[in-house]
């Protein structure tokens, strides 16, 4: 029997390690073909070679770069002819008090987790439009939807990227377009220069993460999931 994503391609951002790889795994055990997208050409190899499913492209390149993304786009067009699913998961964070943050923590932080999704959704949009068809999911954090100290220039792009997607809800339907939002709490990934390991025990897992994207985006052709906040379920109060 064929997998939920069978015959469908998905462009996954960020998918050299953490959060994105384990979406393209995911995603790939479902039988849809995935383009990985990151900066290190090396990992985004051994992913590829983990994804036992279907086909997969390696493509390196930076969310941040316009003409890296439309490299990107093109080269998944000419191999598949189409995209189906669009995961904007690249992201970084600099956790400072916002007197410490510096200006290059700032504008490293919006160019990736803003900008990036913004060049790569309009990147695929007229291809959208024209399938009549498509499914941007965008990868946000509880910050998107609450605030805390150090986390100023962070939650400001993850909220951001909430004012973006609830905008492209609205333009989108017309075209038939699904645009989601997934907003994680602590997931255990190399996110803020840590290691796997380093969180606390309770902190979700990417696969956590991967099994709602890949819930979302096999919702039946007429549901739109669009927001789904998750968290660990220990501590108790955050
Ligand atoms: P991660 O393990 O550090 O992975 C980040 C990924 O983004 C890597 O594949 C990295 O690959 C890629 N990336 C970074 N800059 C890029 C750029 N300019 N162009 C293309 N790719 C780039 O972090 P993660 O935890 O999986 O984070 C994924 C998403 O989840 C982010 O949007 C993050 O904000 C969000 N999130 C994380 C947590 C958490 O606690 N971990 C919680 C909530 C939300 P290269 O370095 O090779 O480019």
């Amino acid at each position: 029997m064929g997998g939920r994503l069978e015959g469908r391609v998905a462009l996954v951002t960020g998918a050299s390690r953490g959060i994105g790889r384990a979406i393209a795994e995911a995603f790939g055990r479902e039988g849809a073909r995935v383009a990985l997208f990151a900066r290190s050409k090396q990992d985004l190899e051994k992913v590829a070679a983990t994804i036992s499913g279907g086909e997969t492209l390696a493509l390196s390149g930076d969310v941040t770069r316009a003409r890296d993304v439309a490299g990107a786009v093109e080269r998944v067009l000419t191999q598949w002819g189409r995209i189906d699913i669009l995961v904007n998961n690249a992201g970084v964070g600099h956790f400072a008090p916002l007197s410490d943050l510096t200006e290059e923590q700032w504008d490293h932080m919006m160019a990736v987790n803003l900008k990036g999704p913004f060049l790569c959704t309009k990147a695929v949009w007229p291809i959208f439009v024209r399938q009549k068809g498509g499914h941007v999911v965008n990868i946000s954090s509880v910050a998107g939807t609450t605030t805390m100290e150090g986390g100023a220039g962070y939650s400001a792009t993850k909220w951001g990227l909430r004012a973006v997607t609830d905008t492209l809800i609205k333009e989108a339907k017309p075209h038939k377009i699904k645009v989601s939002i997934i907003g994680p709490g602590s997931v255990d990934t190399y996110f803020n220069d840590k290691e796997p390991g380093q969180r606390p025990s309770y902190a979700l897992q990417p696969a956590d993460v991967a099994q709602v994207a890949l819930d979302i985006v096999s919702a039946p052709p007429g549901v739109i999931i669009n927001e789904v906040i998750m968290r660990p379920l220990v501590p108790p109060t955050r």
